[in-house]
C-alpha cells in the first residue's frame, strides 16, 4: 500500500513551504488510496514542544489533511539504538572523537592541499584498545555512517528524474552526537522502514540526504522508498524570503482564505498545470502528477491566493459552506459571486434582513424612487421581479444604466456596490423592498 509521510519538526508553526510538502504527500497518498502519516521529528528535545505539535495537527485538520496515523521520534529511540548497533556490527557505523575545532583544522589543511574538505576517516584507524582508553578517560565518541561507493547512490527521482550523488564528495555523516542525541538522517530511515513508507516527497534541500539515506536503507537490509524532491518555494519577489517562513495557516485564516484555495494553489504552483478555481479537492487529487513539477523555483504570491480564493467562493456550492455561513441556500447563491472571503457573506445576510441605511439622494432621485415603489407595489413578486421592475422603470422614465440602477441599489441595500440585484431583491421581499424605496424617496436631501 502506498504510504507517504509528512515529517516536520515541532519546533515552530508550519509555514507555507511545509504546508506544500504536506499537501504533495497527501495528494499522492489520496490518489492511490494509500496512507498519509504524520511523523514528528522531535529528537531535538530542547527545541521541540507540545504546543507546536498541537498546532501542526490543528493546521493539518483545518486544511482537511488529517493524517491516517502519527509517530514521533522521541518515542522510538530504542529502535535507533538497535539500528546503530547493526550498522556498527557490519562496519557501516564507526566511532570518532574529533572536536569541531580539530575538524576545522583538518578541513583547512585539506583545502590548502587542493583536496575536497571531507572527513579523512582517521577514526577508522583506532583500535579497540584506543576506544577503551578514551572511554576510561571519559571521552565519549560520536558516531559516523561510513559512505561507500559500493552502496546504492543513484535513484530515479519522481520529480527530477535520474539522480545521483558521489559518496566520495561527502564526509561520512555524523549520525549520533557524543551526548547520545540523534541527528536527523538515521532515525528518519529507521522510521521510514518501520512505518512502511513507500514514497518520500520533500524539498530539494534534501537531495544530498537522499543519496546518504539510500545507503542507510541498503546497509540496514531494507528496500528504499521512492524519492521525489520539489523545488523550494520563493516569495513573489523570487527570493527564498524570510517572509514566506512567517506565512502559515494562521495568516490564511485571518485573511479569510479557504483551505481549498490553499490546496488549489499549492498543488499546481510550479507545475505545468494551470492554477484553477477547482470546485473540490477531488479534482486536485485526480489531476495530481509529480512529474508535472518543473525545476524552476515556484513563486508563492499572497495576492494570487486571495484572487483564487475569491474565484473559488464564487462557485462554491452551498453544501460546502452551510455550516459556516448564516445564510440559506438562496441567499448564498445570490451573494457568493460578490465575495472575496467567506466572512463577508454575513454582511449580505444583514443587508437582506435589514434595516439598511437610508441614502441621502438628490430630489430627482427621490422622485424616481417614489415611482419605483409605485411600480413595485403593482408587480407580482416573482423570481424575475428585478428585471420586471427595471424594464418598466426604463420605459417610464427613460433612465438607463447607472441612473436607472444605482438609486435602486442604494435604496434597497444601503450600498453602492454588491451582488446582482436580481438575486437579492426576491430575498429582501416585497414589504421590506417597498419600505426601503419609500424611506429613501422621503429622506430629506
Ligand atoms: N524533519 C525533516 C524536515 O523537516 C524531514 C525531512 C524528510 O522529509 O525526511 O526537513
Amino acid at each position: 500500500m502506498v504510504t507517504t509521510r509528512f515529517a516536520p519538526s515541532p519546533t515552530g508553526r508550519l509555514h507555507v513551504g511545509n504546508v506544500r510538502t504536506a499537501l504533495l504527500n497527501w495528494l499522492f497518498a489520496r490518489q492511490s488510496g494509500g496512507r498519509f502519516l504524520l511523523r514528528l521529528d522531535d529528537t531535538d528535545v530542547t527545541r521541540s514542544s507540545e504546543v507546536f505539535a498541537a498546532s501542526i495537527r490543528a493546521d493539518l485538520d483545518w486544511l482537511g489533511m488529517t493524517p491516517d496515523g502519527e509517530a514521533r521520534q522521541s518515542a522510538r529511540l530504542a529502535r535507533y539504538d538497535e539500528a546503530l548497533a547493526r550498522l556498527a556490527a557490519s562496519g557501516y557505523a564507526y566511532r570518532a572523537y574529533e572536536t569541531p575545532e580539530e575538524l576545522d583544522i583538518k578541513r583547512r589543511l585539506r583545502l590548502a592541499r587542493g583536496l575536497p574538505p571531507v572527513y579523512d576517516r582517521a577514526a577508522l584507524a583506532l583500535t579497540e584498545a584506543d576506544h577503551l582508553r578514551l572511554a576510561a578517560e571519559g571521552v565519549a565518541p560520536h558516531w559516523r555512517f561510513r559512505l561507500s561507493p559500493d552502496l546504492p547512490h543513484a535513484w530515479d527521482d519522481l520529480v527530477r528524474g535520474p539522480s545521483r550523488i558521489d559518496p566520495a564528495s561527502l564526509s561520512d555523516p555524523v549520525i549520533r552526537r557524543a551526548d547520545g542525541t540523534w541527528l536527523y538522517l538515521l532515525p528518519s530511515v529507521v522510521d521510514d522502514i518501520d512505518m512502511g513508507v513507500t514514497h518520500v516527497i520533500r524539498g530539494e534541500d534534501h537531495v544530498t540526504n537522499t543519496g546518504v539515506q539510500l545507503q542507510m536503507f541498503e546497509a540496514l537490509g531494507a528496500a528504499p522508498p521512492a524519492f521525489g524532491h520539489a523545488p523550494l518555494l520563493a516569495g513573489s519577489d523570487g527570493k527564498l524570503s524570510k517572509r514566506l517562513g512567517s506565512i502559515g495557516v494562521a495568516e490564511f485564516r485571518a485573511a479569510g482564505i479557504e483551505p481549498l484555495a490553499v490546496k488549489a494553489l499549492l498543488a499546481r504552483l510550479g507545475t505545468s498545470q494551470a492554477v484553477e478555481p477547482v470546485a473540490d479537492e477531488a479534482e486536485l487529487i485526480a489531476g495530481f502528477d509529480l512529474s508535472h513539477l518543473g525545476r524552476a523555483t515556484p513563486r508563492f504570491d499572497e495576492a494570487e491566493l486571495a484572487a483564487l480564493n475569491a474565484k473559488i467562493l464564487h462557485q462554491l456550492p452551498y453544501a460546502a459552506v452551510r455550516d459556516r455561513v448564516p445564510l440559506d441556500e438562496a441567499a448564498w447563491t445570490a451573494v457568493r459571486g460578490n465575495l472575496s472571503t467567506l466572512s463577508e457573506a454575513a454582511q449580505w445576510q444583514a443587508v437582506i434582513e435589514g434595516p439598511v441605511p437610508v441614502p441621502d439622494l438628490p430630489p430627482e432621485d427621490r422622485a424616481y424612487l417614489a415611482e419605483a415603489a409605485g411600480v413595485l407595489s403593482a408587480l407580482r413578486f416573482e423570481p424575475n421581479v428585478w428585471r420586471a421592475l427595471t424594464d418598466r422603470l426604463k420605459a417610464h422614465t427613460g433612465r438607463r444604466g447607472r441612473a436607472l440602477f444605482l438609486p435602486l441599489r442604494l435604496a434597497l441595500t444601503g450600498r453602492a456596490e454588491g451582488p446582482d440585484m436580481a438575486g437579492l431583491l426576491p430575498l429582501i421581499g416585497q414589504p421590506a423592498a417597498l419600505a426601503r424605496l419609500q424611506a429613501a424617496s422621503q429622506a430629506s436631501g
